[in-house]
Order: structure tokens, then C-alpha cells, then sequence
């Protein structure tokens, strides 16, 4: 193998290397993401039942205070049935203390509803947040994790980017800049060997008289198939 070729694949190597390790921090985002979307829906969540027990509690105070004014009339009613003179005045009194007393009840079996659907709905405001508090423990714990695994991977990616830069300085330019090319169309791997007769990535047959140049010079050729750099193994 010409030693420019090998100096090219030593950083290729780096490359690939570092392609890695850039897929590994943009991996990192979406779990974070994910897990901010989780906590978002929990507090969303929490907020939609904590607004359904205020409303049921607000109607519980309006039935509450109708039914204290039923009362206060109820009061007012026993009051005048008890100071009546006549049977007409009697009859009458005695049918308003009826209604008001229906009135109290109904009111009752209201309070009775209302504060069945109130015990269901407090517990389920205290289930929603403590799925809250676990969301935003959960989160915190992997925001901690996950900011390590990126310090270090971006430690790492500072590493291999210097070594990098050592290696490509043992490559000829118009090589080097030949194989960037390549790289620059979203290839990960740029150089291949021939395999037989072949392309080492896609298999095209190369002609002979390509391979034996490849061979006798170590000089390096494009694969018509694929376009990635070919070269002649030992
Ligand atoms: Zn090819």
C-alpha cells in the first residue's frame, strides 16, 4: 500500500471516530426532549383536574349557601306558623315550611353529590402531582447524567479532532482534499479497498487497466458505481 493511502486511512479511522461520537451527542437531545414533554403533559395534566376540583368546589359553596338561606326562611316560616290566628293563615304557612323543607333537602342530596365527586377529584389532584414531582425528579436525575455523558464525549471529541489534524498533515493536499470531497456527501466511509475485481463498497467491476495502475503505482482511483476512493490492498 502507498503510505500516502495509509496515512489517508489513519485519518479516516480518526473520522469515523469522530462521526461516532457526534452521533452519540445528538443522540443525548431527544432523551432530554422526551423527557421535558413528559413533565410538560404531567403539569398539564395536574392543571385540567385542579381546575375541574375548583369549579366543583365553587359549586359546592353556592349549593352550600342556598341552602343556609332555605334555612334562615325555614326558620321564618316556623316563626309564622306559630304566631297564626286563623286555619286559612295555618294552611298556608304550613305548606310554605313544606316547600322550603323540600328545597332543604334537595339542596342536601346536592352537597351529598358534589362532595362524592370533590373526595374523587382531590385524589386524583394528589395522584397528578406526585406523577408531577417523579417527572421532574426523573428529569433532573438525567439532566445530570446526561450533561456527564456530553462533557465527556465532548472531551473525547477534542481528543480525537487534534489527532486528527496531526494525521491529515501526513497526507498530500489534492489527496486529502479528494477524500473530504467524498466525505462532504454525507459518506461516513470514503476510501475502500478493491476487493478482487471489485469496488470494496458496491461491488462495480473495475477495469483491468484501472486495477493495474492501482496496483503498480499505488495511486488511487473513483469507483464509477459509487464514487467513494478505491485502492490496491497487499
Ligand atoms: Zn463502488
Amino acid at each position: 500500500m502507498h503510505p500516502d493511502v495509509a496515512a489517508l486511512l489513519a485519518v479516516q479511522d480518526e473520522d469515523v471516530a469522530i462521526h461516532q461520537l457526534e452521533q452519540r451527542l445528538s443522540e443525548l437531545k431527544p432523551r432530554l426532549d422526551a423527557l421535558a414533554k413528559a413533565r410538560a403533559d404531567a403539569l398539564a395534566s395536574l392543571k385540567k383536574v385542579e381546575g375541574a376540583a375548583e369549579a366543583e368546589e365553587r359549586r359546592r359553596q353556592e349549593i352550600a349557601a342556598r341552602v343556609a338561606q332555605h334555612r334562615a326562611h325555614q326558620a321564618k316560616n316556623e316563626a309564622t306558623l306559630s304566631a297564626v290566628t286563623t286555619m286559612k293563615e295555618a294552611t298556608a304557612a304550613t305548606a310554605q315550611l313544606e316547600q322550603t323543607k323540600r328545597m332543604i333537602d334537595e339542596g342536601e342530596r346536592e352537597l351529598a353529590t358534589v362532595g362524592q365527586h370533590l373526595v374523587e377529584l382531590n385524589r386524583q389532584v394528589d395522584e397528578r402531582r406526585r406523577i408531577v414531582e417523579e417527572t421532574e425528579l426523573a428529569q433532573a436525575s438525567a439532566q445530570e447524567s446526561l450533561g456527564a455523558d456530553q462533557k465527556e464525549i465532548e472531551a473525547q471529541l477534542g481528543t480525537v479532532r487534534a489527532s486528527r489534524q496531526n494525521r491529515a498533515r501526513a497526507v498530500p493536499g489534492s489527496l486529502l482534499s479528494r477524500y473530504e470531497r467524498i466525505r462532504s456527501r454525507k459518506r461516513v466511509h470514503a476510501v475502500f479497498p478493491l476487493r478482487g475485481v471489485s469496488c470494496g463498497n458496491c461491488d462495480t467491476m473495475i477495469p483491468l487497466q484501472r486495477r493495474s495502475g492501482m496496483l503498480g503505482t499505488g495511486a488511487t482511483e473513483i469507483c464509477e458505481g459509487c464514487g467513494v476512493m478505491l485502492y490496491a490492498a497487499d
